[in-house]
């Protein structure tokens, strides 16, 4: 089964090893939307992310010839092709009471 692995000790070698390989080649911009990437800061739409080529869910693996770096926004709206099998937040139902329904006949009688 696959899990995620984009927490592994050898991916997150890998992708960091990619970020400065293409920093180091002179890769300013995203290849995917043009933008200019930004290297030091994270978390950003435009921070330089490692992603894979060919993704996990297809057999591709954590090996640097399998990573390249594109903008975090990319990467985020790319997400392998395939929904995310995210932890569904469960909300308790709350029990209503039901009203019980008039019983027939208990109206008033329309006025004549
Ligand atoms: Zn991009």
């Amino acid at each position: 089964m696959s899990t995620s692995r984009t927490g592994t000790a050898t991916w997150l070698r890998h992708a960091a090893q990619a970020k400065r390989e293409a920093q180091a080649r002179g890769l300013a911009r995203c290849p995917l939307c043009g933008v200019w990437m930004d290297y030091e800061v994270g978390k950003r739409p435009n921070s330089a992310e490692a992603d894979h080529i060919r993704p996990h869910s297809l057999g591709g693996s954590d090996d640097i010839d399998n990573i390249r770096v594109i903008c975090r926004r990319c990467n985020q709206s790319r997400g392998n092709g395939l929904k995310r099998p995210g932890r569904q937040r469960q909300r308790p139902i709350k029990r209503i009471e039901l009203a019980k329904p008039a019983r027939s006949g208990a109206f008033p009688a329309p006025p004549a």
